[in-house]
């Protein structure tokens, strides 16, 4: 049996940094990343055989739990049928319709292959229809790795202390305005200036890469005001957040409209899928209707289609997001409690089955420079007493952690013991 150490030095040979994606290094906690073999409901388990309750679930995908029967019945049934055709199925149908009714801004919808596609082209889709350059972005929100979307970003980006890339043009980030997150007036102050430029407005709802961040009251509810006002295009980027936070995504949990919606993670069931869309009149203007080009080899391959509407279909379970905010706010309140108890300084934040933990003396935690304050060594040492006792959290402390349906009270109570423990060693 290999262990994680060899496989990560063995990795670094051909692979940069021996990661596929930067975060998965473990550079925000120190230490060698794990190496998994198998993932079963909650948990999953290791190249030596150790087992983790998993709080990261493919980083949002798995809101149904690892390995669902329901879905790999629908891949398996799927493959038998051959891999993809790059031409027109009808499964591509059944999917667009039923995103359309789960989520009613969407009147149109194109399937892409990952989250940053699906940012990146409606990005694109918002310019050619305003026919402006600028656009406006939040310090902290990361909405994939597109060269407009790479200013201020948060996930990785932030862990890794290089929020804006190198690699970006300055003729091209001079178009992205990035604002603060929870912050009406600074928007109303933007567009003051430069409303008759903007684009668009991209934000999530709730910003889940810089640990987890609700909107404040008022927040997302302004943002559409502002684009009224100025025929700016509001973009939710629910790439995180939707089918999650509730069956019509944070849209529906807060009842605010946004003119074009992005998806990925839960809409794949686990394989690589993103979607873009919202209202017939902006969605017009996409290749071949329109003028603006946006085209994909895979998009919509059959087998991720298979994976995302199985996985849609388990969403539409009576109380499913209901039975899941409660598991989730169950394991927040144990975990605070926890932290009293050992009289450590920790808040947390949670929306549906989305938390985030922060080590601080603030109470509430609602702006991106109180996330920075955070004390990440404690972070880090609390990252890796859990892991060691078997519970795998995101390696990184400006990460939302995510909770599946097939967390129960067992693998709930598990967290909390291994928790009480770790607390007493920090
Ligand atoms: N938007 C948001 C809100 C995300 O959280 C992510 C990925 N974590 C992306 C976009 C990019 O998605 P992908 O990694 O699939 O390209």
């Amino acid at each position: 049996m290999q262990n994680n150490h060899d496989l990560f030095q063995q990795a670094q040979q051909h692979i940069p940094g021996g990661v596929n994606s930067p975060v998965r290094a473990f550079k925000g906690v120190g230490g060698d990343p794990v190496f998994f073999r198998e993932g079963k409901g909650a948990w999953l388990t290791d190249a030596e055989g150790k087992q983790y309750v998993d709080y990261i679930g493919s980083w949002g995908p798995m809101i149904v739990g690892h390995a669902h029967p329901e879905v790999l019945r629908a891949v398996t049934q799927a493959v038998q049928h051959g891999l993809g055709f790059g031409a027109p199925t009808e499964i591509e149908t059944t999917m667009a319709d039923l995103v359309c009714d789960l989520v009613p801004s969407m009147e149109l919808v194109r399937m892409v292959s990952s989250g940053t596609e699906a940012t990146m082209s409606a990005i694109r889709l918002a310019r050619g229809y305003t026919g402006r350059d600028k656009i406006v972005k939040f310090e902290g929100c990361y909405h994939g790795h597109a060269d407009s979307l790479l200013v201020k970003a948060g996930s990785g980006a932030l862990t890794l202390g290089v929020p804006s890339s190198a690699g970006v043009p300055e003729s091209l980030a001079k178009h992205t305005l990035t604002l603060r997150f929870n912050d009406l007036e600074s928007v109303e102050t933007c567009f003051k200036e430069a409303g008759d430029d903007i684009a668009c407005i991209i934000v999530e709802p709730v910003a889940g890469n810089m640990n987890c961040i609700p909107p404040e009251p008022g927040f997302l509810e302004g943002l559409r005001k502002i684009c009224d006002q100025y025929g700016t295009v509001l973009i939710f980027d629910e790439v995180m957040t939707g089918f999650r936070v509730a069956l019509g995504g944070a849209q529906a949990h807060y009842g605010v409209t946004p003119d074009l919606t992005t998806f990925g993670k839960v809409i794949g069931g686990g394989l690589p899928v993103g979607a873009f869309g919202g209202k017939r009149k902006v969605m017009e203007h996409i290749a071949p209707l329109g003028p603006v080009y946006q085209a994909g080899t895979l998009s919509g391959n059959p087998i991720a289609m298979a994976a995302g509407l199985a996985t849609l279909t388990q969403l539409q379970e009576p109380d499913f997001h209901s039975k899941l905010t409660q598991a989730t706010e169950t394991l927040v309140k144990g975990l605070q409690q926890a932290a009293d108890d050992a009289g450590i300084a920790m808040t947390t934040n949670q929306v549906g089955g989305m938390f985030g933990l922060f080590f601080t003396e603030d109470k509430k935690v609602s702006f991106y420079e109180q996330v920075v304050a955070s004390n990440q060594e404690r972070f880090k040492q609390f990252f890796h007493a859990m892991l060691d006792r078997g519970v795998y959290l995101a390696p990184s402390a400006f990460e939302a952690g995510f909770v599946s349906a097939a967390h129960g009270d067992a693998e709930i109570e598990f967290t909390l013991s291994a928790a009480r423990e770790a607390f007493q060693t920090l």
